[in-house]
């Protein structure tokens, strides 16, 4: 089943389309992924789908609803996640207390969403840290809570926004790991990177964007071989 619909999409800033009748459909267990040059619309794209403007035009389907125009914590309580590709954790607070306050889209007791918390750090490998303040984390670690939070309103659908930005190369490789765990345990992801090597590795279908159109779609060796994608790439 589609979970996420995303039909004829616009997103016009004045004079600017951000995102140009944008159409792409993710089924239930994939992970997908959009990639493209800087400035093409990719960020946008994922703030139109989760919540944090309306697209000017379009429709915007998830798990069989049409959510356009939906607030960002409403779509979170209905299973729809998102990280951001600046982050911004509660810096004066704990690492736990960050990701507890994700816990809230799923329940109104602070003893269960702290449970729930503690149980997204152990399962990310991130619990020793619980009580260092956010501001104190690394890139990497950061990048983790960025996730932890998301995973931890109990999502359907996590959209990750360039999480892998900044990290050293076995860090990427965990990451990769991680989001490949994720999906075994039935989370679909959407997953905007720009490090072409993890997002070849893990997704199932690829779609890129140029300008806020989509100039291609397939899997990761049909965009790997995609005359146009290769072009708009050595133009960047
Ligand atoms: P990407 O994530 O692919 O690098 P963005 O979606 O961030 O691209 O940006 C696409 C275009 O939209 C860019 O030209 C950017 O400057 C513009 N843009 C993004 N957000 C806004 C905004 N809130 N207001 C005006 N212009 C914006
Ligand atoms: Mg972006």
């Amino acid at each position: 089943m589609a979970l996420l619909v995303v039909k004829d999409m616009t997103k016009q800033f004045g004079g600017l389309r951000a995102v140009d009748s944008l159409n792409l459909q993710i089924e239930e267990g994939q992970i997908f992924g959009l990639i493209g040059p800087n400035g093409a619309g990719k960020s946008t794209a994922f703030n139109c789908i989760a919540g944090l403007f309306p697209p000017t035009a379009g429709e915007i389907t998830f798990d069989g609803k049409n959510i356009n125009g939906s607030k960002p914590w409403d779509l979170c309580k209905q299973g729809l996640a998102r990280t951001f590709q600046i982050v911004k954790p509660f810096g004066s607070k704990s690492v736990l207390y960050n990701v507890t306050v994700g816990s809230f889209a799923t329940t109104n007791s602070r003893s269960e969403a702290e449970a729930k918390a503690l149980k997204v750090l152990e399962y990310l490998n991130f619990a020793d840290k619980k009580d260092i303040l956010a501001a104190n984390l690394t890139i990497a670690d950061r990048k983790r809570l960025e996730i932890a939070k998301a995973l931890a309103t109990e999502p359907k659908l996590l959209l990750l926004d360039e999480v892998m930005a900044g990290l050293r190369p076995n860090e990427v490789d965990e990451m990769v790991e991680i989001l490949k765990n994720l999906r075994n345990r039935g989370i679909t992801i959407f997953v905007i990177e720009h490090i072409m090597r993890a997002i070849m590795a893990l997704s199932d279908r690829i779609v890129v964007i140029q300008f806020g159109k989509k100039i291609a779609e397939g899997t990761p060796d049909e965009i790997a071989n995609n005359e146009k994608v290769i072009k708009a790439y050595l133009g960047e």
